[in-house]
């Protein structure tokens, strides 16, 4: 496995890749890798000849008072387990290997980044809209992988890939979880061992509403209330937002036909995030 961490670097290997045929598989991640990233990595072997992942800790996707600094990196690990499955190259630049000084333009996906996540972390999505258009002309590989962890991400640069007409596959792989529901997340560590027991009932939450769902409620508030219930009855009280939403648009509606719940939460000093798509 090879290591680039200059763009002049990686140029070669893209070059030589696309020279060799067969597909070039891009896993964007910021690291701290768990299994959740691997099973991209795993999902890129099936039909890609060649696997990059790239670790970035990303600035411009955190606002002040976020966690970039204290955002774990742990890149010994990481290399390792990328070594063990097979993955053939990551990209690990710095950050004015991804932004060079005098750099103007930025890609804002609108008004899908100002919602959910987006309200409450302004410029986020511009960030990720921005760091993954430029991984995507560095790296220019055929297939880029995405988890449903981060629907709204996946669904904004699904609609960003559409709107530049950037020439790549874009693929969404389901959530890994652990056992007892919870998905995987680098931000999972942050977690005391109570907030931890607290942090299940995310995916409790999601699965109250998608049985509701199924029994046949297709009213939204009604939805929402029953996952708020779930959240409020573990303690949790920092709740961003339960929302349901169009599975392809993320559009609200009063009465759902395909739809996915959103939830975002705080728990002690740690955000998380989750989803589930109730029709499935
Ligand atoms: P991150 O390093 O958090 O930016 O994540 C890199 C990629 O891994 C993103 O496309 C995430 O959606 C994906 N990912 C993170 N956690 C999971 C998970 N539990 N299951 C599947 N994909 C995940």
């Amino acid at each position: 496995m090879i290591i680039l961490e200059d763009r002049q670097a990686l140029n070669n290997w893209v070059e030589q890749s696309r020279l060799w045929g067969g597909k070039v598989g891009f896993i964007p991640t910021m690291g701290a890798l768990h299994e959740g990233h691997l099973s991209l990595v795993r999902e890129a072997q099936k039909t890609c000849s060649q696997t990059i992942v790239s670790i970035f800790v990303n600035p411009t996707q955190f606002g002040p008072g976020e966690d970039f600094n204290q955002y774990p990196r742990t890149f010994a690990e990481d290399k390792a387990l990328l070594e063990e499955i097979g993955c053939d190259a990551i990209f690990l630049p710095s950050p004015d290997v991804i932004y060079p000084e005098g750099g103007q333009t930025f890609v804002s996906v609108e008004p899908l980044a100002s919602q959910l996540c987006g309200a409450s972390r302004p410029g986020h999505f511009q960030g990720v809209a921005t760091v993954v258009t430029i991984l995507l002309n560095l790296v220019r590989p055929h297939v880029a992988y995405f988890g449903v962890k981060d629907y709204q991400q996946l669904t904004l640069i699904k609609q960003m890939i559409r709107d530049l007409a950037l020439a790549v596959d874009v693929v969404g792989v389901p959530i890994v979880r652990e056992e007892d529901g919870l998905a995987l997340s680098s931000r999972n560590r942050y977690l005391t061992i109570k907030e931890r027991q607290q942090a299940t009932a995310l995916y409790k939450a999601l699965m109250a509403a998608k049985s509701l769902f199924q029994s046949g409620e297709t009213e939204a508030i009604k939805l929402e209330k029953a996952a708020h219930l779930v959240l409020h009855e573990s303690g949790i009280e920092q709740i961003d937002y339960v929302e349901v939403r169009h599975k392809e648009t993320l559009a609200c509606d009063l009465t759902v036909v395909d739809p996915v719940m959103l939830i975002a939460v705080k728990i002690g000093k740690t955000r998380l995030i989750d989803n589930m798509v109730l029709s499935s």
